[in-house]
C-alpha cells in the first residue's frame, strides 16, 4: 500500500499535521518514534497554549492531540526510520519495527532535543525542578533563586527572562569566557538580578527527593567541589535536531535544522514538507510548532491536488 501522507514525528508539529490531514480524508500514518508526544510529555504544566485557560499538563495535552488525530481517521505505529530514499516518489521508508512503508509525501517532525548534562540527579528531576525551557517553567520560580547552565544565546536570554520571576538567577558556565555575541553578554551583565559562577563544571544535581535543592559544581582550576544552593536548574547548552537519518538526503543548515522555503514547509524536495522545531531553532514554541504543523498538512494537501491528474503508478523521479 502506498500512504498518501507519512508523518514523522509526534510532537504538537506532527500531531497538528494528522488533524489536519485525517480531516482532509488523506488518512495519514503518523510514525511515533522513541518519545511519543515530544517534549512536551517532559514538562508538567503548559499555561501558554491558547485554549486551557487554567493550563493543561503536557502530556494530557499531547494525548489530546492524538485522540483529535485519531478521531478523524490517522494512524499511529511505534517504529524508528532508518532510511529515506527520496530520490523518487513514492519516497521509500525504512521503519524499524514496521519494514518498508511508501508514501506520496512525507511531513517531518522529529523535533530537536534538547542537550542534556548527562549528570547523576538531571533525568530524575526533570519537571521537579530541572527544564529545559525557561518561556515554559520559569513562571513557577516566582520568587526563588534558580541557576541557569550554559554560556550561549539562550543562556543569556533565558537568565534575563528569568528574572521576571526569580529573585536571583544565576548563570553556571563551565568557562571563564562567554560563547553569547556581545550584545546579549552585555544585557545579562547589566541585570543586576544575574549573578555569575564562571569556570565551573557541574557535577551533580541534588535533591530533597520532592524537587531540586542544589547542585555541585567542580571549579575547573583549583578542582574545589561545592554545593550551589537552588530552587531550580534551567539547562540552556543547545538542541541537537533529530535529523541524522537525513544527513545528505535533504538540504539542512550546518546544525543539522532543515532548510525550508520561507513562509512555508516546503523542502528542497517536492512532496517532503518539515515542521516543528526540526526546522526551527528560534521560536520552539509548542504553539508555533503546531501552526506549522497546519502549515505542512495543508502545503502536503495542495501539493498532490496539484498532481492530482498525474497518474501515481508512473515513476516520477
Ligand atoms: P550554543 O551557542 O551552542 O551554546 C551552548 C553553550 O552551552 C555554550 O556556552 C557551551 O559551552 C555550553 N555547553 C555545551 N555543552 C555543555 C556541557 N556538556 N556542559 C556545560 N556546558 C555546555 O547554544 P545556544 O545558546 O542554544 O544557541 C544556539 C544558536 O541559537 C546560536 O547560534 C545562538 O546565537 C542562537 N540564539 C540566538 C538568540 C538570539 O539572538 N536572541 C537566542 C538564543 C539562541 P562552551 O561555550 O564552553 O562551548
Amino acid at each position: 500500500m502506498t500512504y498518501q501522507s507519512i508523518i514523522l514525528g509526534t510532537g504538537p508539529a506532527g500531531l497538528t499535521a494528522a488533524v489536519y490531514l485525517a480531516r482532509a480524508n488523506m488518512e495519514p500514518l503518523v510514525i511515533e518514534g522513541p518519545e511519543p508526544g515530544g517534549q512536551l510529555t517532559l514538562t508538567t504544566e503548559v499555561e501558554n497554549f491558547p485554549g486551557f485557560p487554567d493550563g493543561i499538563m503536557g502530556p494530557e495535552l499531547m494525548d489530546n492531540m492524538k485522540k483529535q488525530a485519531e478521531r478523524f481517521g490517522a494512524t499511529f505505529k511505534r517504529g524508528w526510520v532508518t532510511e529515506v530514499n527520496v530520490d523518487q516518489r513514492p519516497f521509500k521508508l525504512n521503519v524499524d519495527g514496521l519494514g518498508e512503508l511508501e508514501t506520496q509525501t512525507l511531513i517531518i517532525s522529529t523535533g530537536a532535543s534538547a542537550k542534556m548534562l548527562e549528570i547523576p540527579g538531571e533525568k530524575e528531576n526533570m519537571g521537579r525542578g530541572v527544564s529545559t525551557c525557561a518561556t515554559c517553567d520559569g513562571f513557577f520560580f516566582r520568587g526563588k533563586k534558580v541557576l541557569i547552565v550554559g554560556g550561549g544565546d539562550s543562556a543569556m536570554e533565558e537568565a534575563n527572562f528569568l528574572t521576571k520571576f526569580a529573585n536571583e538567577v544565576q548563570v553556571i558556565h563551565r568557562r571563564h569566557e562567554l560563547r553569547a555575541s556581545k550584545i546579549m553578554q552585555d544585557r545579562a551583565k547589566g541585570n543586576d538580578k544575574i549573578t555569575w559562577a564562571l569556570n565551573k563544571t557541574p557535577v551533580e544535581m541534588i535533591s530533597d527527593g520532592m524537587k531540586i535543592t542544589g547542585l555541585k559544581v567542580k571549579d575547573n582550576d583549583t578542582e574545589v567541589e561545592e554545593v550551589i544552593e537552588t530552587d531550580g536548574i534551567f539547562v540552556a547548552i543547545g538542541h541537537n535536531p533529530n535529523t541524522e537519518f537525513l544527513q545528505g538526503k535533504i538540504n539542512m543548515d550546518e546544525k543539522g535544522y532543515i532548510l525550508v522555503e520561507p513562509g512555508t514547509t516546503n523542502t528542497n524536495i517536492p512532496g517532503i514538507f518539515a515542521c516543528g522545531d526540526v526546522q526551527d531553532q528560534k521560536y520552539r514554541q509548542a504553539i508555533t510548532a503546531a501552526g506549522t504543523g497546519c502549515m505542512a498538512a495543508m502545503d502536503s494537501e495542495r501539493f498532490l491536488e496539484g498532481e492530482a491528474t498525474i497518474d501515481w503508478s508512473q515513476n516520477l523521479s
